[in-house]
């Protein structure tokens, strides 16, 4: 069995459900403490209380919004005045936010997916990286989406999809940026994956009507009889956390059984 990650510290954000607690798992079987930070702390900290059976003391639940900047200053301060350092940044959490024909979108309805999916994601780094640097290397992973731009196009999709894209671009500025200090930074896009994620759309009856929902023909990607799963995710992000990624730095992953070639 594995242990690649015994000593190392990983914050995960959006720990709570789907993708990063598939992989907060996966991490923390592999010796990692890891920091759940998530919107809803009683999913993340009954989470944390099964891992912290499975290992004592391995993992921390932590209620914060990733696009509000004095939170993420404090959870980041507490995760490693807690566990003593950090390794490794899984900058995951996102919505699909309001779908809709671009005329029907409000000026919030796009403000708010941006700052969750977008301004998250650089409040994940900004506050974690002079931690990385500290221990002179590290290991950050972004998750976009093949809404980011291997997907042709999603009817109603654009805000998710920009920011999906946006995420894409700042991952490589980022991975250029850091690769001076050892600090890897990779961003994933995956296809469809079964989580809770469709909870988060958005539509009024009105927008309903006219966006065509995303359908795979007989409801699978080539690969699969289905979406993918969870741990599908939790072992690439596992992949890219350890050393056996060494040299890979600025890549863009697409994990999703081939949905972006039909
Ligand atoms: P999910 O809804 O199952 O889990 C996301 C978690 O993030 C939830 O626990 C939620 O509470 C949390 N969260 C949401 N907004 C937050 C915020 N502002 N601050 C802190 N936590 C927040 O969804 P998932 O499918 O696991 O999504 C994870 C990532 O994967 C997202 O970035 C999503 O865009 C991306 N993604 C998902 C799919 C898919 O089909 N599921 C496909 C491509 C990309």
């Amino acid at each position: 069995k594995k242990q690649r990650f015994i000593g190392k510290t990983a914050i995960i954000t959006g720990a709570g459900s789907g993708i990063g607690r598939a992989t907060a798992i996966k991490l923390a079987r592999e010796g990692a403490n890891v920091a759940l930070f998530d919107l809803n702390l009683e999913r993340t900290s009954s989470l944390a209380d099964k891992l912290n059976k499975f290992r004592k003391d391995c993992a921390l639940a932590i209620e914060v919004d990733t696009s509000d900047e004095k939170g993420m200053e404090e959870a980041v301060r507490r995760t490693v005045e807690h566990f003593g350092g950090l390794d490794v940044v899984f900058a995951n959490a996102g919505i699909n936010g309001v779908v809709g024909p671009i005329e029907e979108l409000s000026l919030s309805d796009w403000e708010r997916t941006m700052s969750v999916n977008l301004t998250g994601t650089f409040l994940t780094l900004k506050y974690t990286i002079p931690h990385l640097k500290d221990k002179g290397k590290g290991s950050i992973i972004i998750t976009s989406s093949i809404n980011g731009n291997t997907r042709f196009a999603s009817f109603g999709w654009s805000t998710y999809s920009t920011t999906k894209a946006g995420q894409v671009a700042f991952a490589k500025m980022a991975a250029l940026e850091l690769a001076k200090f050892k600090i890897r930074v990779n961003v994933i896009c995956p296809g469809a994956i079964a989580t809770n994620i469709d909870e988060t759309t958005e539509m009024n009856e009105e927008v309903e009507a006219i966006v065509i929902p995303i359908e795979f023909p007989d409801g699978a990607q080539p690969l699969a009889d289905g979406p993918g799963k969870p741990d599908n995710v939790a072992d690439l992000v596992s992949f890219l956390a350890s050393d056996e990624s060494i040299h890979i730095t600025g890549a863009q992953i697409v994990i999703d059984g081939a949905e972006s070639l039909l």
